[in-house]
């Protein structure tokens, strides 16, 4: 279980401040799913980077099981994030000298997995998005639909217990969005995965458990809202 408390996060721009997240709370159970959508500028990515330790919030918590995430050291956090989460942000970050094979196994590396395991696991997981064919080429070869997929295929590398999804299927058509959030959240109940998943796409709709809508920096139950 995943369990926001009271997240606040202001920036300061030029004496200005700007609150970016007001007061958020929600909870994500194991093996779920939630979609959160709302107008770009709202607050999305800013609860993202809070929730994976990316960036520190100015007050609140994030409780994962025994962990309380945001009292972790900034190194804690990234120890925590390569065993425990799967991160694929909007702008896929890959690197451009090595090939998707080298690229999808980076967090296996990091964690000392054996040749062999890298190997039958890199595989699997291109395959899962079709992009196993794909492996000994560089990412500026592949086109924007595929390199996406191979992020999302090195985000679930390691068989992550929370996955935290911005706009992953900006750069796909609507049968490939359809079949990426199928398989994911295959993965989700599959795992007893948490699921976080920022997007526009209404696709998504159909396989999330809790949807909620980020207003102007305030997170609300869709089924809640009164206008
Ligand atoms: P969304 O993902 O919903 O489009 P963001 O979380 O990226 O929105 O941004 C929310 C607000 O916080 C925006 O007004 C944005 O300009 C501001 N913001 C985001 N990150 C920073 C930052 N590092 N420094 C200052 N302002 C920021
Ligand atoms: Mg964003």
């Amino acid at each position: 279980m995943l369990i926001v408390k009271n997240l606040t996060k202001t920036y300061s721009l030029e004496k200005q401040k700007y609150c970016a997240n007001k007061d958020i709370n929600f909870s994500v159970a194991d093996g779920k799913m939630v979609w959160i959508y709302g107008n770009s500028g709202s607050g999305k990515t800013t609860l993202l980077n809070m929730i994976s330790g990316l960036d520190v919030a100015d007050q609140g918590s994030v409780q994962w099981n025994e962990t309380d995430i945001l009292s972790l050291s900034s190194n804690q956090r990234a120890d925590f994030r390569l065993k425990n989460m799967g991160l694929v942000f909007q702008f896929f970050d890959m690197i451009k000298t090595q090939s998707i094979f080298s690229n999808v196994s980076i967090p296996l590396k990091l964690l000392n997995t054996n040749k062999s395991e890298i190997n039958k696991k890199v595989y699997s997981s291109l395959e899962l998005f079709g992009i196993e064919k794909l492996c000994n080429k560089k990412p500026n070869s592949l086109s924007g639909g595929e390199r996406q997929r191979a992020a999302i295929a090195r985000a679930i590398i390691t068989k992550p217990k929370i996955l935290i999804a911005d706009e992953i299927t900006a750069s796909l058509d609507t049968e490939m969005s359809k079949k990426v959030y199928k398989i994911l959240k295959e993965y989700i109940v599959k795992n007893n995965c948490i699921g976080i998943f920022v997007s526009h796409d209404p696709l998504i709709r159909e396989f999330a458990d809790d949807i909620y809508v980020m207003k102007n920096g305030s997170l609300i139950k869709e089924n809640e809202i009164v206008d």
